[in-house]
């Protein structure tokens, strides 16, 4: 690559001055976890996606553990999901004993295929746990539909989602009001808005809230809060199996800054992502996300399809030489080393268009600093990889998809 050419990262956080104040200040305040800070966060994150109660955790897979286990799921039952997820998603559903029941995403997506969902379910299955894969919404209206037709609780994670918005009864409304029971998110320094780490439950239902508020904390009757500022003295009891799952109040401090910016945020990718639509719209052999006229995506991630012919991981390289980092599409949970075993999943239908989206997509850099020249530069780079890497013909073993 030129020397001159600075490199471009996939992903960057936007972290400055304010939240590093806000650290400041909670450390001077010498309370540092699980307290005032945490307690503001959760409120003004409840008010900003239109819930009536918000649960900080530690990150998102403690809160879809969590989310799994309020609404009852137990050792031997199956949850519906995907298998192009990250893995964390089933993972959280093996954590509660249960088995992860796999259905394809849609042939123009990267979400649930929700005339799936129905053949997978069985008398054991206690949740659907639908992914907002890559901050775009999945078809929440259609998997509610089908969940209240057979009565299943609809966890929604949420964890790259913080933001976006679903049409929904004529109305734009943010992903996490919930419109399923349950949603999760993540704060990880690659989703749109970063506490380093951390985790937010959101949910209309207060028997759900409190069970949160009780497993994020030993199971503890009584909270740290509610002993330090009694005149009294109080003893606590433990009388379900807990966690400790907890926010700091340096996260939350952090957060409360990040969702202050998090509307620029948004704007600002959302111009990002259609200069990339406009400009690789003539690119062949490369197709763009589609973004159905009821959702409005955060971009946490602008993922592209090359053509079948074209190798993803030429294109990835070519790339890369110019100093331009990309990450291959979203991982098939079911292919890892840890989903081999026997009950460590079950495939409800054919997995083939998660796989081929695995093998033909890329993850293109944005985030809210780049400049419209950064993406001319990712567009023109693309340009090429995708002209050189067509010329290639790709051999037929490398075609061939895994079983
Ligand atoms: C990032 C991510 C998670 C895990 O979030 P953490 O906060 O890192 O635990 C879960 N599900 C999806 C879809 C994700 O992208």
């Amino acid at each position: 690559m030129s020397p001159f050419l600075s490199t471009i990262p996939v992903a960057k956080p936007v972290l400055g001055e304010e939240e590093a104040e806000a650290t400041r200040r909670v450390i001077l305040s010498g309370w540092v976890t699980q307290g005032p800070e945490v307690a503001a966060f959760e409120r003004e994150f409840a008010a900003f996606v239109g819930a009536a109660h918000a649960c900080a955790v530690s990150n998102c897979t403690t809160a879809l553990h969590l989310a799994l286990m309020a609404v009852g799921v137990k050792a031997g039952d199956e949850v519906i999901t995907v298998s192009h997820s990250f893995i964390a998603t089933a993972n959280a559903v093996r954590y509660c004993g249960a088995v992860p029941v796999f259905v394809d995403i849609e042939a123009d997506g990267y979400n649930i295929d929700p005339r799936l969902i129905e053949t997978a379910i069985t008398p054991r299955t206690k949740a659907i746990l639908c992914v907002h894969q890559l901050g775009m919404p999945c078809d929440l209206r259609s998997i509610v539909d089908i969940a209240k037709k057979y009565s299943i609780p609809v966890i929604e994670d949420a964890a790259c989602a913080t933001g976006s918005e679903i049409l929904w009864q004529g109305g734009w409304e943010k992903i996490g009001k919930p419109h399923g029971d349950i949603a999760c998110f993540s704060f990880h320094p690659r989703k749109v808005v970063t506490t380093g780490d951390g985790g937010m439950l959101t949910t209309a239902n207060p028997q759900y809230d409190r069970k949160f508020r009780l497993w994020r904390q030993h199971g503890m009757s009584v909270t740290d809060a509610v002993r330090h500022g009694s005149k009294q003295v109080i003893f606590e009891d433990y009388d379900e199996l807990g966690y400790n799952y907890r926010m700091t109040d340096l996260q939350a401090a952090v957060g409360r800054v990040q969702l202050r910016r998090l509307p620029e945020l948004i704007a600002q990718r959302r111009q990002l992502a259609s200069q990339y639509c406009e400009g690789l719209s003539t690119i062949q052999g490369l197709s763009m996300p589609t973004e159905p006229h009821w959702a409005r995506s955060n971009w946490q991630s602008f993922c592209v399809r090359l053509s079948d012919e074209i190798d993803q991981r030429a294109v990835m390289q070519a790339l890369l030489d110019q100093g331009i980092s990309t990450r291959r599409g979203v991982m098939n949970i079911h292919l890892e080393g840890a989903y081999s075993g026997q009950n460590s999943h079950r495939a409800a239908t054919s997995l083939t268009r998660s796989v081929s989206a695995q093998q033909q997509t890329i993850i293109l850099p944005l985030y809210a600093q780049m400049t419209e020249v950064d993406i001319e530069r990712v567009i023109e780079a693309l340009r090429q990889a995708v002209a050189d890497a067509g010329r290639v013909v790709r051999q037929p073993e490398q075609a061939v998809i895994p079983a």
